[in-house]
């Protein structure tokens, strides 16, 4: 038998969170809160499911709430998705990212990622035969070169992948990266896919630019996120994307013969709670305060960073303390100082071995400081 996806090993998140629990380390390598997530949240839950809602949900999602996203993005942004034929409730963000790959890369298409970059993009383009181009940025990963992106468009390039706010750099992109971007895309059949499950955590008052507010640039758009990172529910994995009624006329032909539908209940209870604005306008203090807290507790230690501009991960760079490569690295830190982290260089930067750890801040304060006095012993 011929491996589909000879290189692909298990996944980083899985191996470092096995690794954490075997050695009794903190575990700030896996992105998921070791908190709760709102109890009121857990009773619209149990309310759905004593109200019935138990059996298949529709095929593009609960309507209020793809209603309710819709009101969300126009309210934030200043465009309307149509619940009925542009918005899709996911499996997680990796469902719409998988989906809307699927649907639209063919063996030989090419696919420009932007190193580093989350784990699944280059295998999912890799299973339908199409070709990832990767261009990888200069350290610490906060500016992008759009003229080199520019550089590696061809005639068969078929899709760009962004993800912003960044997993694992914290980057945030500027007003003047998107227009860039839309300059570059205008007039080309070149999709691009934005991925945005980041999107209401973002740092210092700046503000989450969707590739929705650009009007142009949405036309060629497709937009995916995630209700784990918004209200602390990692677990439940259900998300969202965004295209317009052509595009996402594909997407769902790949989504109902992958999963057809998410969890009902689950829908029906983020339907109810999306309904105030409050619940996720207030995300970005949350994790600000976390941020500076993890931050503050490191001060004096040898790890030197850039505070992350978003995301719930800030990049430490070890190169101050040791020479030996991340992976090698992260994997002393859990056994030896009972810390876990994800190498960086596993984001598909493994030529380039820079010095960089991944920290999960969504932790309880007591995590964050006890995870800091470990760092500062080091
Ligand atoms: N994209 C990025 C950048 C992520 O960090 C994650 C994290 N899980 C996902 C996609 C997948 O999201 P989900 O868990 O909702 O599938
Ligand atoms: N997105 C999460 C992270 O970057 C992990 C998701 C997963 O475990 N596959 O840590």
């Amino acid at each position: 038998m011929q491996s589909k996806l000879p290189n692909t090993t298990l996944s980083i998140f899985a191996l470092m969170s096995k690794m954490a629990t075997q050695h009794n380390a903190l575990n700030l390598s896996q992105g998921f809160p070791d908190f709760n997530t709102d109890p009121a949240l857990i009773d619209l839950v149990t309310k759905a499911m004593h109200d019935g809602y138990n059996q298949y949900a529709p095929l593009a999602g609960d309507l209020r709430l793809r209603e309710n996203i819709s009101a969300m993005i126009s309210h934030l942004h200043g465009t309307t998705y149509d619940p009925q034929n542009e918005i899709t409730i996911t499996a997680g963000a990796s469902e719409a990212l998988y989906a809307s790959i699927t649907a639209f890369i063919n063996p030989g298409d090419e696919v420009i990622i932007l190193k580093p970059a989350y784990d699944t993009y280059e295998p999912t383009i890799r299973l339908q035969g199409g070709i990832p181009v990767l261009i990888q940025l200069q350290a610490p990963y906060t500016s992008i070169d759009w003229d080199e992106v520019r550089s590696k468009i061809s005639s068969k390039t078929r899709m760009l992948i962004i993800n912003n706010p960044h997993n694992p750099s914290g980057n945030v992109f500027s007003h003047e990266d998107l227009s860039k971007l839309e300059e570059l895309l205008a007039g080309t059949n070149i999709l691009l896919l934005s991925d945005e499950v980041y999107e209401h955590i973002i740092f210092d008052d700046r503000k989450h630019l969707s590739v929705a507010a650009y009007d142009k640039l949405a036309q060629q758009s497709i937009i995916t996120a995630s209700f784990g990172k918004t209200f602390h529910t990692t677990g439940w994995k259900v998300g969202y994307c965004l295209a317009p009624d052509n595009l996402m006329r594909e997407i769902y032909k790949v989504h109902q013969n992958v999963i057809f539908c998410v969890s009902h209940p689950l829908q029906k209870a983020l339907a109810t709670y999306l309904e105030e604005p409050k619940r996720y306008l207030g995300l970005s203090k949350f994790y600000e305060q976390k941020r500076d807290l993890f931050l503050r507790g490191i001060e004096g230690s040898r790890f030197t960073y850039k505070p992350a501009m978003g995301t719930y991960f800030q990049m430490l760079d070890y190169s101050a303390i040791s020479q030996e490569n991340a992976r090698l690295y992260a994997e002393g830190l859990i056994k030896e100082n009972g810390i876990a982290s994800i190498p960086v260089s596993v984001f598909n930067c493994d030529e380039q071995d820079h010095k960089f750890l991944r920290f999960c801040f969504a932790k309880s304060d007591e995590t964050l400081e006890k995870a800091a006095a470990i760092l500062r012993s080091i």
